[in-house]
């Protein structure tokens, strides 16, 4: 078996990156398991992959585009001595020191690998929820979608009318970006107010493709297998009121799951899954030694500079563990 890792971190969205960045410039020569790419949720890069333009990364005055920005970053970890393996982590084992992990890329057929560290950084981020709707499954690929800077510019999108689902940042976001290609957008929220930040608001009640639907769930998605989704059955909450909007796609926008999967009995995890941090908003976990960072971790902020910062925590929680633990 290899020599055992100093550091393992998993997970390469702004958390991992920024972690990486200070292990390696700590002489930790950091092992990063950047995610296979077998799906949108284990895509190197995390979430910000599928972002158009962050606005609100300090030190980017015109806004980057999401995916440059994470090459930016891992090429900033590389250069100081991280390495990266494009592989997804299957399990682990926390219950002793030096910790094991399994992983592999599924995506490519690389076998199962096992790797053994004295310290751990999770920082593997959340993935995109949808509504649970049997329909929704039964269209997922074919007009539903839960990321509009993915599939945003399909032909089956363009000059139609769509619909997204949600109230918050990432759904007047999603129904901006798709003003681009759509004939309209529909923004069903099941309340009156979106909780969106103001200026991402603003910017998308402004916009004259944009139509809101307030107090109104989706009931189905409707369509048939060759033409794929035609509309969306809708209900009023407070009228019960149904109806039907007729629409070539439905963007689910309703928030995320934490990728905590893999951790379930290993390390303390929340109500909602995700890894409780000790010690007052330091980066230490239930098990000593493993530490976390970013959205995994973080169900409050979830923005790549706070799950930035907290990489860097977690990468200055590890170093203080190692030097005590004697491993140099
Ligand atoms: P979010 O803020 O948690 O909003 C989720 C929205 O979906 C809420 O409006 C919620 O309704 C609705 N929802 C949840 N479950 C639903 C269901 N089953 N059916 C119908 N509606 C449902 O999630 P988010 O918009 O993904 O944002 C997450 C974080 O990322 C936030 O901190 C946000 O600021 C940040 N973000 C920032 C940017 C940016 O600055 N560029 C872009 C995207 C996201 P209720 O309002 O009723 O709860």
């Amino acid at each position: 078996m290899a020599d055992v890792e100093k550091v393992v971190i998993i997970g390469s969205g702004p958390a991992g990156w920024t972690g990486a960045i200070y292990a390696a410039r700590a002489s930790l020569q950091p092992l990063v398991l950047a995610g296979d790419g077998l799906n949108r949720d284990r895509m190197p890069g995390g979430q910000l992959m599928w972002t158009s333009e962050v606005e609100n990364f300090p030190g980017f005055a015109h806004g980057i585009d999401g995916k440059k920005m994470m090459g930016v970053l891992q090429q900033q970890a590389e250069r100081f001595g991280t390495r990266v393996k494009a592989h997804y982590v299957l399990r682990v084992d926390l219950s002793k020191r030096p910790f094991t992990i399994w992983h592999a890329n599924e995506l490519s057929g690389d076998e199962e690998v096992v790797t053994t560290a004295q310290a751990i950084i999770i920082s593997t981020g959340a993935s995109a929820n949808y509504l649970g709707l049997p329909s929704e499954r039964q269209f997922e690929n074919n007009g539903v979608s839960a990321c509009a800077v993915c599939d945003g510019a399909l032909p089956r999108f363009r000059n139609s009318p769509l619909v997204v689902v949600g109230g918050g940042d990432s759904a007047v976001e999603e129904a901006t970006y798709l003003t681009k290609f759509a004939s309209k957008v529909y923004l069903v929220h099941r309340r009156e107010a979106l909780r969106a930040s103001r200026i991402m608001t603003q910017r998308a009640l402004e916009n004259e493709k944009i139509v809101p639907v307030w107090n109104t769930v989706l009931d189905e998605i409707v369509g048939t297998e060759a033409e794929g989704v035609t509309g969306v059955r809708t209900r009023n909450l407070q009228t019960q009121e149904t109806g039907l909007i007729e629409a070539r796609g439905m963007f689910a926008a309703i928030g995320h799951t934490p990728n905590t999967k893999f951790l379930a009995g290993q390390v303390e995890l929340d109500d909602k899954n995700y890894v409780v941090l000790k010690d007052g908003g330091r980066s230490l976990t239930s098990v000593e030694g493993v530490f976390a960072a970013g959205d995994c971790a973080d169900f409050t902020y979830r923005q790549a500079i706070t799950a930035a910062g907290m990489g860097c925590r977690a990468a200055l929680d590890a170093e203080r563990f190692l030097a005590e633990k004697g491993v140099h």
